[in-house]
């Protein structure tokens, strides 16, 4: 009880951060986006503060997920039970993310937005990004997605496979299932303090979390006003019927869908869950990235919604890389509406192949801002869309982000409340 209102606070702090920052963008973008101030304030001031909040996320990311993870698997112990779960999970995550494709892909062949793109639109975002898109396309090209993706998963290095960058997210996973059923069988006397270091790394990483988000209204504001005082507001209108198709099917999957989810499936009022990831949402839409909110939606699912930590800890890292529900949506309206705009007449087989691919490529994408473009590039290839087309749409991109990210977490703590109550978990009220 005693803690419940300082939670309800931060949400609330948290939430005015994000209006301010927006707001202080917006009007910054309208009245002063060339004054040389507004640069300084964004060099000096919101990007750092926002990058530090980010970073600050992110560095426990790996320490969590593999923590999380191999205490989980360890926890679950029988390794019938693991099988169980991980199926369960794996089929929901695959036919949740379809259906999300479904949606768009129905929403973009009714509303036909690229039919709607003014000729005049379309030459002026091609030369404004053009750069960019023979960046990124050159940058798809060197990602290997296919067989190779698969050979990945199981690392020669596990060190290597997260000592970098861009952290493999699905090598980590990989890693960490493995040294948890490694954990289950060996003598308990020598598995135990493995355990408990790891639990205690698990604790240090949560009370890191809980530093960095006393910081998150301030980073919140910084990372927002970052987005809006640069964003070019014009171009919401200019592709007006590409991102209102986008956010229609996200708005239809997250509240349609995802109640009617949580409703069956974890047997819960979808409107009380709503209101307990509020902070899981808000980090989402602020951050753009599942892996910055990872570890918030660990830490909610477990307090807010009483989902046992082996459960959290099994599903939700897992989700965090392979379930982003929003992004596949993204990708399926995305690669049509582009076909609309250049003409190229997709059969159902071939819309087919797009839903194929925008899970798959959903479960490769990575966790991080912008994550899922290059692998969308190759879905444009793979149907006979020009992939330079990604240039219509790399303007609007980052709002866009923001509002798909929300879906992606937000998909994971429904897929963890499903799996606790099929193991028989009554949720916190
Ligand atoms: N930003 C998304 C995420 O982190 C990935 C993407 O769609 O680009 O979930």
């Amino acid at each position: 009880m005693a803690s419940e209102p300082r939670r309800m606070a931060r949400h609330t702090k948290i939430f005015i951060g994000l209006v301010v920052g927006a707001l202080a963008g917006v009007i910054c973008n309208k009245f002063f986006s060339s004054a040389p101030a507004l640069a300084l304030v964004q060099k000096y001031l919101s990007d750092p503060l926002g990058k530090i909040f980010l970073n600050m996320l992110i560095m426990v990311v790996i320490p969590l997920v593999f923590s999380s993870l191999t205490l989980g698997v360890a926890q679950i112990g029988d390794l019938k039970q693991l099988g169980r779960m991980g199926i369960r999970t794996a089929f929901y995550f695959l036919i949740v993310t379809a259906i999300a494709v479904c949606i768009g892909l129905t929403l973009v062949n009714l509303i036909r937005p690229g039919d709607h793109l003014p000729q005049e639109t379309k030459e002026r975002m091609l030369a404004t990004y053009s750069q960019e898109a023979t960046t990124l396309k050159g940058a798809a090209d060197q990602t290997d997605f296919g067989i190779q993706t698969l050979v990945g998963i199981v690392p020669r290095n596990p060190f290597a496979a997260v000592a970098r960058p861009n952290p493999d997210m699905l090598a980590l996973i990989f890693v960490a299932l493995m040294a948890g059923i490694g954990l289950t069988m060996i003598a308990q006397e020598r598995a135990q303090p493995v355990i408990r270091v790891l639990e205690g790394i698990n604790e240090i990483s949560v009370v890191i979390i809980n530093i960095a988000m006393k910081l998150a209204p301030f980073g919140v504001a910084a990372l927002i006003f970052s987005v809006t005082s640069r964003f070019g507001f014009e171009l919401l209108v200019a592709l007006g019927w590409y991102v209102v198709t986008v956010l229609l099917g996200l708005t239809l999957h997250l509240f349609g869908a995802f109640s009617v989810l949580v409703k069956v499936f974890a047997r819960y009022n979808p409107l009380k869950f709503f209101k307990k990831v509020e902070t899981v949402m808000l980090t989402a839409f602020s951050t753009s990235s599942s892996n910055a909110t990872l570890p918030t939606t660990l830490t909610v699912s477990q307090d807010n919604l009483g989902i046992p930590p082996k459960i959290a800890g099994f599903v939700i890292p897992l989700g965090a890389t392979m379930n982003m529900n929003g992004t596949a949506l993204f990708e399926g309206v995305t690669v049509l509406f582009l076909a609309q705009v250049f003409g190229v007449d997709l059969s159902l087989g071939a819309q087919l192949i797009v839903v194929i691919m925008s899970v798959l490529t959903a479960v490769g994408a990575a966790g991080v801002p912008s994550g899922s473009i290059p692998l969308l590039i190759l879905v444009l290839q793979m149907v006979g869309v020009p992939p330079e087309g990604i240039a219509l749409i790399l303007g609007v991109d980052r709002i866009l982000d923001m509002c798909r990210t929300v879906l992606n977490v937000t998909g994971d703590v429904t897929c963890a409340a499903y799996i606790a109550r099929s193991e028989g978990v009554v949720l916190k009220e």
